[in-house]
């Protein structure tokens, strides 16, 4: 079924305890889109200023992503966003970010696209995420992501943002300075209550957690022995789950959690290299494979 996404498309600058890399292809859109594509056609909605580069216009001609949302907006600037890792491979540090563009109006949804049934609103700014999802007609299940910048500086939007949606995926971090409840099953009760009917909870190397009303599900990162770069391991986990749900049109609790270990092991491969390239160097084949491995190394 289609999937609608839109999120950040920009330009990253990584540093990693092995080294660092400056301007190279990112945003969470980006991510998903790619990641997402691996299962299902991915409609991309999104903005970038006259300064983008082509060959991030261009990474997703091999991919199943109908890129006609896509504007190119004149005399605007295109967002880029600087991130460490060096003092912690699980945890970023945001040392730069240059809105540009996404502090600007969303772009708009091409006519074609509002009959989408399955959307993700990437990490972008909650009043674009909002404004995207008022352009939908009668999405079947919307889940969205958001990160510490937005839960410090636009609270109100983003409770705004959360009554209307059915999921929310966020990282450990992340639900504790929304909820401020250390616990996590805890603050995951707590999204609950500001809307979202399944919360999922990002644990990086140690996982993810999935609550809902009636149910807690918790699943371990794939064993990866190879982690290069971790930027856009959520955004391809959350990829990988969407396209899995999306082709399965149904969200009972077992297709849920396939759809989980689909992402797992998406961001397993994505982590394996800087920007995108980890993600490009797989393909299904390879994802189902790895995904028996996992659902095997778990039955005792
Ligand atoms: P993650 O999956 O959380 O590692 O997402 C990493 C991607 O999110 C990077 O490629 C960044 O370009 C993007 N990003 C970082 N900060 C923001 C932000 N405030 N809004 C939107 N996207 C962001």
């Amino acid at each position: 079924m289609s999937l609608l996404v839109t999120g950040s498309i920009g330009l990253d600058t990584v540093e990693v305890p092995t080294g660092k890399r400056e301007h190279i292809i990112g945003g969470s859109a980006v991510y998903f889109s790619l990641a997402a594509s691996f299962f299902t056609p991915v409609r991309l909605v999104g903005v970038v200023g006259e300064d983008c580069p082509p060959n991030l216009l261009s990474i997703f001609k091999d991919y199943d992503v109908d890129t006609s949302g896509l504007e190119v907006r004149k005399g605007s600037q295109t967002f880029r966003w600087h991130g460490s890792y060096v003092k912690n491979m699980n945890q970023c540090e945001t040392i730069r970010t240059d809105l540009n563009v996404l502090a600007e109006n969303a772009a708009k949804i091409p006519e074609k696209f509002r009959d989408s049934r399955y959307a993700f609103l990437a990490n972008t700014h909650p009043t674009i995420q909002q404004q995207t999802l008022s352009q939908l007609h009668k999405p079947r299940l919307v889940v969205a992501d958001t990160m510490n910048l937005w839960i410090e500086n636009e609270s109100k939007e983003l409770a705004k943002l959360l009554k209307q949606i059915d999921g929310l995926v966020l990282n450990d971090g992340e639900a504790r300075l929304l909820t401020g409840k250390q616990n996590l099953i805890v603050a995951a009760h707590e999204v609950l209550k500001m809307g979202p009917k399944f919360v999922v909870v990002k644990k990086g190397e140690h996982g993810c957690l999935m609550v809902s009303e009636n149910d807690t599900f918790v699943l371990p990162a794939f064993p990866a022995d190879k982690v290069i770069d971790p930027t856009g391991a959520g955004d391809s986990f959350a990829g990988g789950m969407m396209g899995y749900l999306a082709t399965q049109g149904n969200s009972y609790p077992s297709t849920v959690k396939r759809a989980l270990a689909f992402g797992t092991v998406v961001a397993s491969f994505a982590i394996a290299d800087f920007s995108v390239d980890g993600l490009k160097s797989t393909n299904r084949q390879a994802i189902d494979h790895r995904w028996e491995k996992f659902k095997q190394s778990m039955i005792f």
